[in-house]
């Protein structure tokens, strides 16, 4: 048995008072090195910190997502397994209390990848997955969030104002990457996308290949930013494409596809990569960058 890597974030963009999220980001890395130290999988330990992740309001996903137009919660999520290339993802879906464990049940008790509205919500139901009204995610911090996007009449990515000029505010989608003990990857994704939102929109979270992807064979790989620009892109695989057929190294992958995201689409986010080596890797073309990193017990959290 080898040693572990595991790496999360919790979005990107112009990060104000970045400590406030130091103690929450170190608190589910170490809850997730736990299990991987006991011998745990990547896909438990990636399901288990996004769960985490999920309920904590600091950030853009389950409990604390942000509102579409109509003042809704439409989140959007996904699980990818590197050992045989199983996965599962959700998306608009705002009665599930975790999305990410709806999109690991779609990976584990059905033959398909990706359910959506109403469908997801009831195949979740079905499978006695927590559900909960919308009114849920309906709390006073994101309805001012919409009504202030409103009077701007923006629609607010949680990174950046449409106009591309830093937000005042930094939300956060979340992610998780791992290497379990064994050599197996796996990432995970989750978000509530963009406050005042079209209804129905989809960004790249939940979007295998886009805003997650992981193969044994290169790495495991988690997006945050403008998702519109990680899937004109297909980033996440690009990273598996740049390590399996090109011969990279995982940092120099990583590098390379915040590189091809900004030439080719002047693309804003990050990414985090665990490689098949073990090495985890971070890249961003926004200014904040939110990650906690565990690797053999050794633990660094980095907020800038
Ligand atoms: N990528 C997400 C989306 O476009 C947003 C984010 O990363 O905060 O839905």
């Amino acid at each position: 048995m080898s040693g572990y890597s595991l790496m999360i974030h919790g979005g990107a963009g112009v990060i104000r008072n970045p400590e406030r999220f130091e103690p929450s980001l170190h608190r589910i890395v170490s809850a997730g090195a736990d299990l991987l130290e006991r011998g745990g999988t990547a896909r438990d330990a990636v399901s288990l910190c996004v769960t985490l992740l999920e309920d904590d309001p600091l950030y853009n996903a389950g409990f604390g997502s942000v509102l579409n137009a109509d003042g809704v919660a439409e989140c959007d999520a996904a699980i990818m397994d590197g050992r045989d290339l199983s996965a599962g993802a959700v998306a608009g879906v705002g009665r599930i209390k975790n999305p990410i464990l709806a999109a690991r049940t779609v990976m584990e008790n059905s033959a398909h990848v990706f359910l959506i509205g109403a469908g997801a919500e009831a195949f979740a139901r079905r499978n006695n997955v927590e559900m909960v009204p919308e009114s849920y995610f309906q709390t006073p911090e994101r309805l001012a969030d919409l009504a202030r996007a409103k009077a701007r009449n923006e629609t607010a990515l949680d990174h950046v104002a449409s106009q591309g000029a830093p937000s005042a505010k930094k939300l956060g989608t979340v992610g998780a990457v791992a290497r379990d003990r064994a050599g197996n990857l796996a990432a995970a994704t989750s978000t509530g996308g963009m406050t005042n939102k079209l209804p129905g929109r989809v960004g790249d979270s939940p979007v295998i290949g886009a805003g997650v992807f992981a193969d044994n064979a290169s790495c495991a790989v988690s997006c945050t930013g403008v998702g519109e620009h990680f899937l004109r892109t297909s980033l996440a695989r690009t990273v598996g494409f740049l390590i399996e057929d090109l011969g990279l190294e995982t940092q120099a992958a990583t590098d390379e596809a915040i590189r091809r995201l900004v030439e080719k689409v002047s693309g804003v986010g990050a990414l985090i990569v665990v490689g098949r080596d073990g090495v985890c890797a971070r890249a961003q073309s926004t200014p904040g960058l939110l990650t906690a990193s565990a690797r053999d017990g050794v633990i660094n959290v980095k907020t800038a």
